[in-house]
């Protein structure tokens, strides 16, 4: 559903990405990870289009979109932290893309409705922003994600400001909703742990390259190369 050909994107001399080449099946949840720097953020911005390759295409849904505006891409994100307006309920928040998309208020009721059940915050509507737990703003913030109904799904480290427990259990939960809806996910991750436990397939990211793609099993198995290798095998 999503494939990138031979893309490349400099930022001054520095390559961010090196003759980046992959491709995504439609409805699987992938992770892309690698260490810091290693071009993950540049990869899941130049899909969305908050930034422009130097050379290469973005196929999404089998059509070129490196002209297309990020905003007409169907696209939804999540971002690590700050996702959610401070100044609105959970009901707004979720209803943002909605109300911009000009939608009936019965729609925006419904869908916001549906939404507020998946996440598990039924009779939260009404709360702002800093009178929930992180956990929860995250559970919105993919909400107000999902809400336009995008085709794909983009998380930039969605779980990096949560405590540890927390992460875990938003990890299951992720995985299971996002399995139940069949939307194409990316996540960005710069934990193995996480990779593993949660994304079908795992692209492992290094100085701006591909150094291998592949199920979490088979990244284990056969790590392709020495990189991958080191650093899959850095926690265990
Ligand atoms: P992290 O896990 O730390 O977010 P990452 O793998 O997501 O890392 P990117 O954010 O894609 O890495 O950044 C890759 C490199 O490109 C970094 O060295 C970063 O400093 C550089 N970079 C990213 N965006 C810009 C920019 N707008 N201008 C200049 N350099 C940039």
């Amino acid at each position: 559903y999503v494939e990138l050909k031979q893309i490349n994107k400099k930022f001054g001399d520095f390559k961010a990405s090196q003759d980046v080449n992959f491709s995504i099946e439609q409805g699987k949840l992938v992770g892309l990870l690698g260490p810091s720097g290693s071009g993950k953020t540049t990869i899941l911005r130049m899909i969305a289009g908050l930034e422009k390759p130097d050379s290469g295409d973005i196929m999404i849904g089998g059509s070129r979109v490196n002209d297309i505006a990020p905003g007409k891409r169907g696209i939804g994100f999540v971002f690590q932290s700050y996702a959610l307006f401070r100044h609105m309920t959970l009901f707004d928040n979720i209803a943002f893309g909605l109300t911009l998309q000009k939608k009936s208020k019965k729609e925006i009721i419904q869908k916001v409705n549906e939404l507020t059940e998946l996440i598990g915050l039924t009779g939260f509507e009404g709360r702002y922003p800093n009178q929930l737990s992180g956990g929860q703003r995250q559970r919105v913030a993919f909400a107000r994600a999902l809400a336009p109904n995008p085709k794909l799904l983009l998380l930039d480290e969605p779980f990096a400001a949560i405590d540890a427990k927390v992460r875990k259990e938003l990890r299951q939960w992720l995985r299971t909703t996002i399995g139940k809806l069949g939307v194409t996910s990316i996540f960005v991750t710069h934990d193995q742990e996480e990779a593993v436990e949660v994304a079908d397939e795992i692209i492992i990211t290094n100085r701006g390259q591909i150094e291998q793609k592949g199920t979490p099993l088979q990244i284990y198995k056969k790590p392709a190369t020495p990189f991958v290798a080191q650093f899959i095998g850095e926690s265990t």
